[in-house]
């Protein structure tokens, strides 16, 4: 393990440099219009493992907001505070094969509700069943999760990226909507949407995603005090949904040329594991067709490649 570190170490720099290239052919997100501002042409990653080792390489400075791979960890949330049942009476197990914000397929899960928790819809239901007993302490809970788990006490809120969102994001209120019709939602449903676009907008770096991924890498164990924080069991569905469902309808093809559980962000954030071994976090803004990282899918396929990482 020590030596890979070592081999990945003196060769991720120019891979990094390599898979930067693509760039070019991707397009930066700008439907919630604060991302337009994103460096296009960056890329930075960063790989923890357990023993405390790290390498990284590229534009690791940069912040940018954590957007759908947030997702995974407010399911994590929801099941540790109601459990299996209640979390899948509100969102099924499925891939959909579509965008991560359609409206299709609403309809054709029986009962009626959404794929899965990792397109906008489930992830949507999924956030009104974190607990808490105002939005403001459900929204402080959440945030507080995502520090512990990043081990950084000062994650916080992009909030030019918040009300970005929240101003602009009317399809994700339709989704919404109709999920308070359908009795999915129950409670206010601005309020929800509050919540939700504020973890999207959770302001990260590699290093803090790749210590959120070496938590699910150890199957929810702290890295720094050897406790369990996350029972095994969630990790365990939160990876299958990585898998299944993690790089939007770009799914499939990512398990066959990368194999890794993963989960993207429309701001060009991956987080992935190699599970047992490493947590990743990379940020690459250039987007392809199906709003992936072009540069990051790249570089994962490189190292996966390489080193042998796939799980399959
Ligand atoms: N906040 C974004 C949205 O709801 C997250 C989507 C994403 O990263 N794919 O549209």
């Amino acid at each position: 393990n020590t030596d890979e570190l070592g081999e990945i170490k003196s060769v991720l720099p120019e891979w990094v440099e390599a898979s930067r290239q693509l760039a070019e052919q991707g397009k930066v997100a700008a439907y919630i219009p604060e991302l337009a501002k994103s460096p296009k042409d960056a890329l930075g990653i960063y790989i923890m493992d357990t023993a405390g080792g790290s390498v990284s390489a590229g534009d690791c400075g940069l912040s940018f907001t954590m957007q759908s791979i947030s997702k995974v960890f407010t399911l994590i949330l929801a099941l540790m505070d109601h459990g299996e049942a209640a979390v899948f009476s509100k969102v099924g197990m499925e891939p959909t094969g579509d965008n991560f914000n359609s409206m299709l397929k609403l309809e054709l899960v029986e009962p009626s509700r959404p794929f899965n928790p990792l397109i906008n819809a489930g992830a949507i239901a999924v956030t009104s069943l974190v607990g808490g007993d105002s939005s403001e302490e459900r929204s402080l809970r959440i945030l507080q999760f995502f520090r512990q788990l990043a081990d950084n006490d000062s994650l916080d809120y992009d909030l030019d990226v918040y009300r970005s969102e929240s101003e602009t994001g009317h399809l994700n209120r339709s989704l919404a909507y109709y999920l308070k019709d359908k009795g999915i939602l129950q409670d206010d449903v601005e309020a929800v949407l509050d919540i939700y676009f504020r973890h999207c907008a959770v302001k990260v770096t590699c290093s803090d995603l790749a210590r959120m991924a070496l938590v699910l890498a150890l199957g929810g164990i702290d890295p720094s005090t050897g406790k369990s924080i996350i029972p095994r069991r969630y990790v365990q569905i939160a990876k299958v949904f990585m898998t299944t469902c993690g790089m939007y309808n770009a799914s499939g093809e990512f398990a066959i040329n990368v194999g890794l559980p993963a989960k993207s962000g429309v701001s060009g954030g991956i987080l992935s594991i190699v599970p047992g071994r490493y947590g990743i976090g990379l940020v690459g803004p250039a987007l392809n067709k199906k709003g992936n990282s072009v540069a990051g899918v790249n570089l994962l396929e490189k190292l996966s490649g390489e080193f042998g990482w796939s799980l399959f």
